[in-house]
């Protein structure tokens, strides 16, 4: 800053006229500080790093270029013309593609549709500038007409024209950007248009052939060079891409400054002499500008018709495509494919739209490369998409459906994180389940629900289905009415300490007490509040009540630690940490009275973002375990990573341990690799004497199971604690209760 502020006063102090120690040594050093800033941004860049390299490779060609200019051409010291091609105007003219490509970049996402109205506008605001330029540089060309023009000043007189188109092109991508975007483009343009009066000034004095350098020109230069170096620096703390919306009526800003701008110049034109190029540029920015009137209908027609994301045709031209189809020869049969994302909510909350946008391009990519050129495929919205397979009976449309689960299955790579997914893809089938596309999509709709639910992939409509899908709306409505009129109650399950016996805490796990259908489990009703939103709430409702129970038993001078199963849409809410904080002081619980439990899914995702609300759990003395360890599928490296506390051990490995012997050893070398990370290691799903000892042999700290007690209601639960007496857990004689 000090050094481009000395430069600008020494420069003004200086008058016209090359001195070496301020046009050479402050000048450069002023520029080359510039360059540093921008490609220190470029360091700083998260998201936008590539278009923030271009940024600032372009800046420095500018840079170089300039110092090229000052100091490697000894005639410029003795103040001698420089109007012969240099090396330099290399530098100068790379300098367009390298911006140009920083803005491609930047622009390069959802642009898919919109592309063709941009091009059009950008092209009739740059036609009419550069009308207007062909006047304004009147002198210059008419010279040329009398000799020769040679190609320095051919290349003098591309470098205003470029900065103008380049102004016209940023000018008409943002003119598409949704309100409430990007500002930074500016700066940008701020800069250009600097560039582009420094140019056309550099223009006419080399017309007269006495462009001297160390002039006050140098400093419009020097500040259209420092604006775009702090676009580039703004654009580095840039996360978000941009979005576009088509059918902004600012889109029309550009294309109507450049039409009148070349009503301006024809108009002229009948008054005074002006060159014929201009005439020329202006009638053609005319013709373009009337251009989208002949290609309204069919713009319109397409952006309509298109899904602006993928670039799939979107829901209303699957309905437009369709009948067609039926129409055809014979009554050929078709099958309608509705395909839904499995926990895309999940990817969307956890990772961000982006990134969610980001999976959906390539799911659309993907499905496109599985299907043929006769069937349709269409994206509905969301993380939906159908697909109209031509000539295809059931089962090909089965096989088919099967291929599209593989083609998803494989790995994503999203900004550098790697993804999984998977889908529900629900059919039904034309003429035999329905003969119109209404119809169809409500069938396939609900079997892609029975898909979903049983997690079997696809599944095609079957008229029992029908009932299933108003079954469903039923049971949603119930549960609404279950949070809401509080039939939700917990049941507690004791986890014991191998080595005492003693109680250490209570898993809370969620039963739901329905009116007619009486206590159900929670595998028939969470993955149902998962899909409809409703499982932040029910675990706010869960963890009250557990919280409660946790205060009663303090209350009773029997303290006991209670665990909550969180899923990972709830942790994901910043705003959970302080919550849980509230929820325990009103009542007057310590951090340490709650364990939560989640599950691997949870960290698979956004690593940061799970770091950073575990630790503000474990901030606030709450204990982190993870549930069903063993069963995800991500990679163990977050244990070192995370604030963790205990791991459970699913069910599933403790089952066989008697039997088996690599399960047996599976479960002694996870003992071990608990402790050796300073991790409490609990065993789930222990039914009998002989795991319970094998599990203490293996030096496991606690375990939780059948063979201690099954869950219990509250009450029931302390009559089981009081039975146990001083002794702790001793071997299963005590209880044999209800529940499931
Ligand atoms: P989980 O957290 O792994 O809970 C342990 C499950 O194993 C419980 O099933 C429990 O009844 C069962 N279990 C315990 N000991 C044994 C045993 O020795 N043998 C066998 N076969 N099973 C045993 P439950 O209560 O049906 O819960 C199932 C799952 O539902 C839980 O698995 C948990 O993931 C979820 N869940 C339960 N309550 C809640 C809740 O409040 N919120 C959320 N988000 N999920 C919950
Ligand atoms: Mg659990
Ligand atoms: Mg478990």
């Amino acid at each position: 800053m000090l050094l481009l502020c000395t430069y600008v006063i020494s420069r003004l102090a200086h008058g016209n006229g090359y001195d070496p120690t301020v046009d050479g040594l402050l000048g450069m050093l002023a520029e080359w500080s510039m360059v540093t800033v921008a490609w220190l941004a470029v360091r700083r860049a998260t998201a936008a790093r590539a278009e923030v390299c271009w940024a600032a490779a372009a800046i420095s060609a500018q840079v170089l270029a300039d110092t090229y200019y000052v100091f490697a051409r000894e005639d410029l010291t003795a103040g001698a013309s420089t109007n012969a091609v240099t090396i330099s105007d290399i530098g100068y003219l790379l300098f367009y593609p390298l911006l140009f490509c920083a803005l491609a970049q930047r622009a390069r996402r959802r642009l898919v549709s919109v592309a063709f109205p941009v091009f059009l506008n950008s092209a009739v605001g740059a036609f009419g500038a550069s009308a207007v330029l062909a006047v304004v540089l009147q002198p210059v060309i008419e010279s040329a007409r009398q000799e020769p023009m040679g190609l320095s000043t051919a290349i003098a007189l591309a470098y205003p024209l470029f900065d103008l188109v380049l102004v016209a092109i940023i000018a008409g991508i943002a003119a598409f950007q949704a309100s409430g975007g990007d500002r930074l483009w500016i700066l940008l343009v701020s800069g250009l248009l600097l560039f582009t009066t420094a140019d056309v000034l550099y223009v006419l004095a080399e017309a007269t052939d006495v462009y001297l350098i160390g002039t006050n020109v140098d400093l419009v230069w020097g500040s259209g060079i420092l604006l775009l170096v702090l676009w580039t620096d703004g654009l580095a703390d840039r996360r978000e891409p941009l979005v576009f919306e088509t059918g902004r009526n600012e889109a029309l800003t550009v294309p109507i400054i450049g039409t009148l701008a070349a009503l301006f110049v024809l108009l002229l034109g009948t008054q005074i002499h002006i060159p014929l190029l201009a005439l020329v540029l202006a009638s053609t920015t005319l013709v373009l500008a009337a251009a989208p009137l002949v290609f309204r209908q069919r713009m319109l027609h397409r952006i309509t018709r298109t899904d602006e994301l993928t670039g799939l045709p979107n829901r209303r031209a699957l309905y437009a495509d369709a009948p067609a189809k039926f129409k055809g020869r014979a009554r050929k049969p078709h099958a309608l494919l509705l395909l839904d994302l499995d926990r895309f909510k999940e990817v969307n909350d956890s990772l961000g739209h982006d990134v969610g946008d980001l999976l959906l391009m390539q799911v659309a990519a993907r499905l496109r490369r599985e299907l043929g050129p006769n069937d349709l495929l269409a994206r509905l919205g969301g993380d939906e998409f159908a697909v109209l397979l031509d000539d295809s009976e059931s089962a090909d449309a089965v096989s088919k459906a099967a291929a599209i689960g593989e083609s998803l299955a494989g790995q994503f790579m999203l900004e550098g994180i790697s993804l999984q997914t998977s889908a529900s893809i629900g059919i039904a089938l034309f003429p035999s389940q329905g003969t119109d596309l209404r119809l169809l999509m409500r069938k396939a709709d609900m079997a892609m629900y029975k898909a979903k639910t049983g997690h079997t992939g696809n599944h095609v409509y079957h008229s029992e289905d029908d009932h299933h899908g108003g079954q469903r709306l039923r049971t949603l409505q119930e549960l609404r009415e279950a949070l809401r009129d509080d039939q939700l109650v917990l049941h507690y399950q004791p986890k014991v300490s191998l080595d005492t016996g003693q109680v250490q805490g209570a898993e809370a796990l969620v039963r739901w007490n329905h009116p007619e259908r009486g206590l159900l489990p929670p595998a028939s009703f969470l993955a149902l509040a998962e899909e409809s939103g409703l499982m932040h709430e029910l675990t706010l409702v869960v963890l009250g009540k557990a919280l409660d129970q946790a205060a009663q038993w303090q209350a009773a001078q029997t303290p006991l630690a209670v665990a909550v199963n969180v899923s990972a849409s709830s942790l994901i809410d910043t705003s959970f940490p302080d919550k849980i904080e509230s929820l325990l002081k009103q009542r007057g619980l310590a951090g340490a009275s709650l364990v939560l439990e989640i599950t691997e899914d949870f960290l698979m995702g956004d690593r940061d973002r799970a770091r950073s609300i575990l630790t503000q759990l474990r901030d606030r003395g709450v204990q982190i375990a993870v549930d069903d360890f063993g069963t995800g599928y991500s990679s163990l490296s977050y244990l070192r990573d995370l604030p963790i506390d205990e791991l459970k051990l699913d069910q599933s490995f403790v089952f066989p341990i008697i039997d088996d012997p690599r399960a047996a050893s599976l479960v002694a070398s996870t003992v071990s690799l608990a402790h050796g990370l300073d991790l409490r290691m609990v065993a789930e799903g222990v039914e009998s004497r002989a795991v319970y000892d094998q599990l203490t042999a293996y030096g496991c700290d606690r375990a939780q199971g059948f063979y201690i007690s099954r869950p219990l209601p509250a009450d029931e639960f302390d009559q089981w604690i009081d039975l146990l007496g001083t002794a702790g857990f001793t071997g299963n004689r005590v209880h044999q209760p209800t529940d499931s």
